[in-house]
């Protein structure tokens, strides 16, 4: 992160693993939306992507329950998939099994999106839905705010809307008073949104410490693989370094202010469901329950796959 030389990546070391089962149309982008995608190519130089941080109080991973069976479902049908991704209109494009994951028995991943809403996540929900992904936003208030309509929609498809900050600051850096404000404020903007509150947080850069962590009672959400999408401009790189690292209970951390990202996540979905990959929320990962802090700096070991 050149220019500040802080670096805020918290990077405890377990992997994860579920701990249970259980189970569009961008328009006009105001320019909150567009201020923010330059924002986040700070945040890309400066943190959620950063190695481990000073100011980022190291913070414990937790201990993952068991991890799940590793069953491998049968290969799953992959014709007509998109490659590219341009599911509207196309032929039926589920590849997944009907019904929920159960992540006690089903290989699953959480896709993670960070920093929007913005000009290209309504793309990014019909790439899901044709591969009947579930995934988490981790949304910043102020982009919510200036375009509900695709929060609605993101909320509406069965993701989970997870709280990013207002603005994307570095929370760290804010008196408690202040970081309980911003938080406020973008669940409110949720709500107002998609009428739901946001149940996990993820803190801009990954940046944690003890007084950040005690501003709420929910989970905060790292991620254990990270596609430095933000470095990686490029969808064959983005999603190259998705699926190698992907392994079950992995949380992969992509920004969908990115068109590159979204432009690779097809590659991502058809990849991985080939290998008989699930997509589900975090919480639904977590069974339902995340841990207070979750979060692991490497990607959990290699599957073979
Ligand atoms: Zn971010």
């Amino acid at each position: 992160m050149a220019g500040t030389g802080r670096s805020h990546r918290v990077r405890p070391g377990a992997g994860l693993r579920p701990r249970a089962g259980l189970r569009p149309r961008a328009g006009l982008w105001p320019t909150a939306a567009l201020a923010l995608a330059g924002l986040t190519a700070a945040c890309g130089t400066g943190g959620e992507t950063g190695p481990a941080g000073s100011g980022a109080a190291a913070t414990r991973a937790v201990t993952p329950a068991a991890p799940p069976a590793q069953t491998v479902r049968p290969p799953l049908p992959d014709g007509g998939t998109p490659d590219g991704g341009t599911p509207d209109g196309g032929p039926a494009l589920a590849v997944h099994a009907a019904g929920p994951a159960d992540c006690r028995r089903d290989k699953c991943v959480a896709l993670t999106f960070d920093d929007g809403p913005g000009p290209y996540t309504d793309t990014l929900l019909r790439h899901l839905a044709a591969y009947r992904a579930r995934a988490t936003f981790f949304v910043v208030g102020q982009s919510v705010t200036a375009n509900p309509g695709v929060v609605r929609r993101t909320a509406e498809a069965g993701h989970e809307i997870g709280n990013h900050s207002w603005s994307h600051r570095d929370l760290t850096t804010l008196p408690a008073a202040e970081i309980r404000r911003d938080l406020a404020r973008t669940d409110q903007a949720v709500k107002a949104a998609a009428g739901i509150v946001p149940k996990i947080v993820r803190p801009p850069y990954g940046a944690l410490n003890a007084l950040v962590r005690k501003q709420t009672s929910r989970p905060m959400v790292l991620w254990n693989v990270d596609t430095e999408d933000w470095r990686h401009r490029d969808s064959a790189a983005v999603a190259r370094r998705a699926v190698k690292a992907a392994a079950p209970g992995a949380v992969i951390l992509f920004h969908d202010i990115h068109p590159t990202t979204v432009k690779a996540i097809p590659r991502v979905l058809k990849s991985l469901s080939a290998r008989g990959y699930r997509f589900v929320t975090v919480s639904e990962l977590f069974g339902g329950a995340p841990p207070r802090l979750v979060h692991g700096g490497a990607p959990p070991a290699a599957a073979k796959l």
